[in-house]
Formats: structure tokens, C-alpha cells, sequence
């Protein structure tokens, strides 16, 4: 018989996956408040600029954007990023630190045909590699978190004269504290932390990265104007985009910007995400079956917590018991293949709900095979 975890041990919300993730109800809210007036209007009317305005200040007030920085956005998610970057912001060489599906998607992504083939740094998943400047390379790139594997990388310029340095935040942003003026380029995506939608990339640019943008734009290089990040720094000095964004997506992330800042800020969120992901990791530090997967208490991510089992627990038994009862998503990345919960501590998640979690996987444990 399938296994019914007691209702005082459940989570308010069930929601634990790692992208997309929980949406605050009160942004849902929000969002009906605006059905009639906002969505289903046009793009390039007041409303929707103004929104996309709000999105813009909202992000350079979360990173304590220096003046000369600037937010761009486009269509397409961290996905599309990539490949505009391999059109418009890696002049000949990218460096990939890859140690997980994210990090080599951008490798992927960068080994274009009319720029030389990137410098791949690989690390086991569940560690991560290190930068190493190399002569020739014009972009070093590194995800902040691996979403896949749970490592938070630190965040620190590669002092290489010319070189940008970017950073794919896109289950990082609004979740880590970091200085922003060690990036040139810090982009994501706002399904994960940032508890909106997907369909949208966003970057925070250095004058150095708006710069080799221009220069490249300029270049002749062939770069189509789906993913021309000229076009992108363009029309978000417009406050648009290129072709029509999900609406519902940056008022989403409108409401979420507004509650994490009116909380605190970046530091507020980072203490509530590296609280939530640390009663998992002492959770799974004294269990006599789970540890966490990442070794080096360090590289420990503050909002994907990868938490392994030992072969007397059958973790994706465990995962299905969970979703019948409510709780989602504790499934690991399809691809990493190990006896493994992946669950995600964003901003958005209720640390109380966190604790709830823990208590319901003990008591799936407990109960499992009884
Ligand atoms: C989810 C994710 C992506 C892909 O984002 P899309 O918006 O779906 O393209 C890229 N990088 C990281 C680190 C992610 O977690």
C-alpha cells in the first residue's frame, strides 16, 4: 500500500523543483490583478514598457548595479543566450568550465564553426573546475550554480587583459550574494530562483562586454537578428524587445524583484537560501543513509541541495512516494544518474517548509518497504 505521510508533517507548499520552481501564490495574484489590463495589451504601449522598466530597475537594485552597467534582455531563455553569445559577444575563443549539463551546453554552444574551438575545462560532476588564463581566450564562462549537480562556483574575475567574464546565473540570480563587478556579463533566466516563468533571457553588461558587443556587431560577422545581442542592447534601452515577450513572465518577475528587495536584498535572500540548504546538508550529514553529493562543504550550493542515498534506500521509490503525497520535483537530474533527491531551497520557498520536507522524507524512510 502506498505510503500516506501524516498531514502535520507536510509542507504548506510542494513545490521543491529546481526549474521551473514554486511562484509565490501572492505573485499569482498580482498577476489576475493585471488580466484585464495589462495582459493582452501591447508591447509597444506605455504599459508594457513601463513594466519592462520596472523589471529593469527592479534587477540593477538586487545587484547594486554599478551606473555604467546596464540590464538587457531578450526572447528565447539561458538557452538562446548561449547561442547569441556565440554570434555576438565570443570574438575568437571561449573558456568552459564544465561540470554538469549547463555548463557543457554553453561549451556546446560555443564550439561555432567561425570561432575557434573552446578551451573545455572539465571537473567530475559533483566538483568543479577552475579558470586558467590562457593566451587567445576572450571569454571566460562558468555557471554560478550548476543547476544540475548542485556546485555554486565563487565569483571573481578573470584577470586577462581584454577578457570578458560571464557567468550563467540562471538558478543563481536573486539566490547568491555576489559583486556584480567581477562579471562582464551575468546572465539568467526567471523560472528558478526568481520564481517567474520561462521564455526570457536577462544579463547584467559591463561597459567592457556593451563594448566587444558593438565591435563584433560591427565586424560583418553573419549574426542573425533573433540573436543579436546589438539588437538586444538596443531595445532594452527602449525598454523592449526585439519580437513579442511573455508578459506574464516579467510581471511575474516584476512582483518577485519587488518582494526580495523590499525584504532586504540580495543579502536577505542569500541568508534565507544558505539557511534552508544547510538544515538539508546537516540533515543528510547524521543520517546513517543520505550525504550530501557534493564533497567539498564549500561548493555546497545555497539553492539546489543534491543530496545522495546508499543502496538500502531507493531514492526514486522515495521521490514517487513523495509526489503521490503532494510534494514535487525532489526527482535528480535525469541525466546525472545517481540514487540522489535534488531539491531546491529559492528564495521563494518557505524555510519552514524546508524543515517539513526533511520531517516527511524521514518519515518515508521509515515507512519504505514496511
Ligand atoms: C535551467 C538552466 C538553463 C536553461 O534555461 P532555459 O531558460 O530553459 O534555457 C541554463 N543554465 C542553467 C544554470 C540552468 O539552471
Amino acid at each position: 500500500m502506498a505510503i500516506e505521510i501524516p498531514r502535520e508533517l507536510l509542507p504548506v507548499d510542494g513545490r521543491f523543483g529546481c526549474g521551473p520552481s514554486k511562484i509565490r501564490p501572492e505573485q499569482v495574484t498580482a498577476l489576475a490583478a493585471v488580466g484585464t489590463s495589462l495582459l493582452g495589451t501591447s508591447h509597444r504601449q506605455a504599459p508594457v514598457k513601463n513594466l519592462v522598466r520596472s523589471v529593469r530597475e527592479g534587477l540593477a537594485d538586487l545587484f547594486r548595479l554599478p551606473d555604467d552597467y546596464e540590464i538587457i534582455l531578450g526572447n528565447g531563455g539561458s538557452t538562446a543566450f548561449w547561442d547569441a553569445a556565440a554570434f555576438g559577444l565570443i570574438e575568437n575563443r571561449a573558456q568552459n568550465l564544465v561540470s554538469g549539463e549547463f555548463g557543457g551546453k554553453f561549451a556546446k554552444a560555443a564550439a561555432a564553426p567561425w570561432l575557434q574551438a573552446p578551451d573545455v575545462r572539465s571537473a567530475e560532476p559533483g566538483s568543479r573546475a577552475e579558470a586558467e588564463i590562457v593566451d587567445g581566450v576572450d571569454v571566460y564562462a562558468w555557471p554560478h550554480n550548476e543547476t544540475s549537480t548542485g556546485v555554486a562556483s565563487p565569483i571573481s574575475r578573470v584577470a586577462a587583459d581584454g577578457a570578458l567574464t560571464v557567468i550563467d546565473a540562471t538558478s543563481a540570480a536573486g539566490g547568491i550574494d555576489f559583486d556584480v563587478t567581477e562579471t562582464d556579463v551575468y546572465y539568467f533566466a526567471a523560472q528558478k530562483n526568481l520564481g517567474s516563468d520561462g521564455g526570457l533571457w536577462f544579463a547584467a553588461v559591463s561597459p567592457a562586454a556593451i563594448e566587444r558587443i558593438e565591435r563584433i556587431a560591427a565586424s560583418g560577422r553573419y549574426i542573425p537578428e533573433f540573436l543579436s545581442l546589438k539588437n538586444a542592447v538596443d531595445n532594452s534601452r527602449l525598454e523592449q524587445t526585439l519580437n513579442t515577450p511573455a508578459l506574464t513572465t516579467l510581471h511575474l518577475l516584476d512582483s518577485q524583484l519587488q518582494w526580495i528587495n523590499g525584504n532586504g536584498g540580495l543579502a536577505w535572500a542569500a541568508a534565507r537560501t544558505s539557511g534552508s540548504s544547510q538544515e538539508l546538508y546537516r540533515w543528510a550529514e547524521a543520517s546513517a543513509v543520505a550525504t550530501p553529493f557534493v564533497t567539498a562543504a564549500a561548493d555546497r550550493s545555497p539553492v539546489v541541495a543534491t543530496i545522495d542515498f546508499d543502496e538500502s534506500v531507493d531514492a526514486a521509490a522515495v521521490a514517487k512516494t513523495l509526489r503521490a503525497n503532494g510534494i514535487v520535483d525532489t526527482e535528480p537530474y535525469r541525466r546525472l544518474g545517481r540514487n540522489q533527491l535534488r531539491i531546491a531551497t529559492f528564495v521563494s520557498i518557505e524555510p519552514d517548509d524546508v524543515r517539513q520536507l526533511i520531517r516527511s522524507i524521514d518519515y518515508v524512510l521509515e515507512h519504505q518497504g514496511a
